[in-house]
C-alpha cells in the first residue's frame, strides 16, 4: 500500500503537519521515533506557547497536540525511521524490516542539544540545567547563572539571560571565542556577564535543584566550587539527519536545506519542516509553522501530479 504523506518526526513540527494532512483528507502515517513528542518532552513549564495563559507543561503540551492530530485520523508508528530511499516516487521508508511506501514524506525529525555528559547534568535537567534560554530562562529572575560554551549560542543565551538574571558567568573550554566578533564583543562588555576562560565544567551540583559547578581549569587541571542558581549548556544543536545523508542536501552542520521561503528539499515530494531545517528560531511555535506549510506544500504537490 502507497501512503499519500508520510510524516518522520513528533515534535511540534510534525504534529503540526499532521494535523493539516489529515484535515486535507491525506490520512498521514506518522513515524513518530522513539523519543516522541521531541525536545519539548524534556522541558518543564512552555510559557510563550499561545494560548496558553497560564503556561503548560512541555509533554502535556504534546499530548495535546498528538490527540488532535489522531482526531483527524493520523495513524502513529512509535519506532525510529532506519532506512530511507528517495530516487523515485513512492519513496520508501524503511523501520527495521517493515518497509513504508510515500508519495510524499514529510522530514520533522528535529534536533538534539548537545549535553557536556558530566555528572549531575541528566538528573539535574528541568531543575536548573536547560539548553534553551527562551524556554526557561524566565524562571530565573534575579539568580546568578551560568552558560557553557564559545559559540554564538551560548553569547546569544548569555544576552537573553542578562534579561532576568543577576549575574552571568560564561564558562568557555579556551581563551578566545568560537562566537562572531560582534556577538563576542556584547557579551565582554556587558556589565552583567563575567567570563571565565578556560573552563570546564566538570560537575552539576544540587539536591533537587542546581546550587553550583565544579569548574577544572583546563590549562592546570585545578578544580574550583562555583556557586550558581542554573546551568545553561548552549554547546551546539545536531540535527537528527545521519539517516538521510547521501539522499537529501544537507548543509555542512547536517541540517536538511529547503528552499527559502518553502519547505521544499532537494528532491520534489520530500519537505522539511522544524528545527532539522532551522538552526537560526528553534521555537515550538516556529516549528509548528512550518510543520503547517510542510502540510499545504504536500498537499499542493499531490494536487500536482494528481
Ligand atoms: P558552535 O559554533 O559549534 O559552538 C559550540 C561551542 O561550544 C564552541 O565554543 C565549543 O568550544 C563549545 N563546546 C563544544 N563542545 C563542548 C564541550 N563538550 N564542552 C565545552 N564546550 C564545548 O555552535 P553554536 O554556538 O550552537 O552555533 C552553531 C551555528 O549556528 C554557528 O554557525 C553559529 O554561527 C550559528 N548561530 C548563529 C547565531 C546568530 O547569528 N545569532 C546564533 C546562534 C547560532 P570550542 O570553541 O573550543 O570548539
Amino acid at each position: 500500500m502507497t501512503e499519500k504523506v508520510v510524516i518522520i518526526g513528533s515534535g511540534p513540527a510534525g504534529l503540526t503537519a499532521a494535523i493539516y494532512a489529515a484535515r486535507a483528507g491525506l490520512e498521514p502515517l506518522m513515524i513518530e521515533g522513539m523519543e516522541r513528542g521531541g525536545q519539548l518532552m524534556i522541558t518543564t513549564d512552555v510559557e510563550n506557547y499561545p494560548g496558553f495563559p497560564d503556561g503548560i507543561m512541555g509533554p502535556e503540551l504534546m499530548e495535546q497536540i498528538r490527540k488532535q492530530a489522531e482526531r483527524f485520523g493520523t495513524r502513529i508508528i512509535s519506532s525510529n525511521v532506519t532506512k530511507v530511499d528517495f530516487s523515485e516516487r513512492p519513496f520508501t521508508i524503511n523501520v527495521g524490516s517493515d518497509e513504508y511506501r510515500g508519495e510524499a514524506v514529510i522530514i520533522s525529525t528535529g534536533a538534539s542539544a548537545r549535553w557536556l555528559g558530566v555528572p549531575g547534568e541528566d538528573t539535574l535537567r528541568g531543575f536548573g540545567v536547560s539548553a534553551c534560554a527562551t524556554c526557561d530562562g524566565f524562571f530565573f529572575r534575579d539568580k546568578e547563572l551560568v552558560v557553557v560554551g564559545g559559540g554564538d549560542s551560548a553569547m546569544e543565551e548569555a544576552l537573553f539571560l542578562t534579561k532576568f538574571a543577576s549575574k552571568v558567568t560564561v564558562v568557555h573550554r579556551r581563551d578566545s571565542f568560537r562566537a562572531s566578533t560582534i556577538m563576542a564583543e556584547r557579551v565582554l562588555d556587558h556589565p552583567k556577564i563575567e567570563v571565565i576562560w578556560n573552563s570546564a565544567v566538570e560537575e552539576i551540583v544540587g539536591d533537587g535543584v542546581v546550587t553550583g559547578v565544579v569548574l577544572r581549569d583546563t590549562v592546570t587541571d585545578e578544580t574550583t566550587p562555583l556557586a550558581t542558581d542554573g546551568v545553561f549548556v548552549a554547546i551546539g544543536h545536531t540535527p537528527n539527519t545521519p539517516v538521510f545523508q547521501g539522499h537529501l542536501d544537507l548543509d555542512d552542520a547536517g541540517y536538511i536545506l529547503t528552499q527559502p521561503g518553502t519547505t521544499l528539499t532537494s528532491v520534489e515530494g520530500v519537505f522539511a519542516a522544524g528545527d532539522v531545517t532551522d538552526k537560526i528560531y528553534r521555537q515550538a511555535v516556529t516549528a509548528a509553522g512550518m510543520g503547517c506549510q510542510a502540510a499545504l506544500d504536500a498537499e499542493r504537490f499531490l494536487d500536482h501530479i494528481g
